[in-house]
């Protein structure tokens, strides 16, 4: 038991990977859920952890005290959230919309003036930790909005998670998210580069990881997902690069931050690389494949072949 109050009402919309058993763990935390997701397995899925599922996204939400969205994209948010039978006119009013999805920096700051024109309250509360985080309520939580209103959601949050960090205003949570996730894929493809050179050079990988992992080179990109079988037992390359950060979702993450850098007009050479290697990546049959897959693309030429399109 968290320190949840036994009677908060919360309406969860878009129940898939993420938000399955993000709303099962607030049902496990003593929270009351009513849920709705477009496909009928994702609400199966959910009613096995008891989440009573509605018969609409609206019906999920009227009688809510805090709403969670996990929806994979700003246009469906958007979507979501207007219109006359959308969230915001559905929920009552002074209601504290949470959106968890990650989405475009831009869109989470209409979303939230979108749920203050309604009369409501609104914080961005994007994620890092993946489908594992989800299911052991280990997620990160990186927010934005008003003081008051993050820390009313603390508790919610906290349900789902272990770490909350306030990150400013509106946005910034998404702010935070995109360049925290720029830092990552600039840094996978950089330690990929390293270990396809050292091959070239002869050095075996083993040398390289004892060195760098304990040198200026360290970054989690090597230590904790070892882009090479070997070094790191437990990162994705030892599986084939199965399970992981997917491909696809990196190409998504670096496609926001490519958007983020153009609405600031900040001229960062390599993160716009790094959303161009992984946009095309997401194209081939790796998209399905952890991004350290990037190694393998580097190391055969694909991602030369990729780059002359
Ligand atoms: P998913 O595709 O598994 O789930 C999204 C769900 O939303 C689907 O079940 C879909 O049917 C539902 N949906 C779409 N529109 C809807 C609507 N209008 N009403 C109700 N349901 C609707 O995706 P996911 O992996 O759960 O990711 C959700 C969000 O979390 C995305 O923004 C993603 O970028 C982010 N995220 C994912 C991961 C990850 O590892 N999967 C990690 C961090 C953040």
């Amino acid at each position: 038991m968290t320190d949840a109050p036994m009677k908060q009402r919360v309406g969860f919309i878009g129940l898939g990977n993420m938000g399955g058993p993000m709303a099962r763990n607030l049902v496990a935390a003593g929270y009351s859920v009513a849920g709705f997701d477009l496909a009928a397995e994702a609400n199966e899925a959910a009613r096995a952890g008891d989440v009573v599922i509605a018969d609409s996204a609206a019906d999920a939400v009227r009688a809510a005290d805090v709403v969670v969205t996990m929806l994979p994209a700003g246009r469906h948010v958007l979507a979501a959230y207007r219109g006359s039978d959308g969230l915001l006119a559905a929920a009552k009013p002074g209601t504290l919309f949470v959106d968890c999805s990650t989405i475009d920096v831009a869109d989470a700051r209409i979303a939230a003036q979108d749920a203050q024109a309604a009369g409501h309250r609104a914080v961005d509360a994007p994620v890092s930790g993946g489908t594992v985080g989800a299911s052991n309520a280990t997620l990160t939580f990186m927010v934005g909005g008003e003081p008051a209103d993050v820390a009313a959601v603390g508790p919610v949050l906290r349900a789902m998670g272990r770490k909350v960090v306030h990150c400013g205003a509106s946005g910034a949570g998404q702010a935070a998210k995109v360049c925290n996730n720029m830092i990552l894929g600039v840094s996978m493809i950089a330690v990929s580069e390293a270990f396809v050179l050292g091959e070239a050079l002869g050095l075996s990988h083993e040398a390289l990881f004892e060195v760098a992992s304990t040198a200026s080179g360290q970054c989690w990109a090597l230590t904790t997902n070892c882009p090479v079988p070997g070094p790191v037992p437990t990162s994705p390359a030892n599986r084939d690069y199965q399970g992981g950060f997917a491909v696809a979702l990196m190409a998504k993450d670096l496609g926001l931050a490519a958007n983020a850098l153009d609405a600031g007009g900040v001229d960062a050479v390599l993160g716009r690389q790094a959303a161009d290697i992984y946009r095309r990546l997401a194209e081939t049959d790796l998209a399905g494949q952890d991004f350290s897959t990037v190694i393998n693309a580097l190391r055969d030429g694909t991602l030369a072949q990729l780059e002359s399109r």
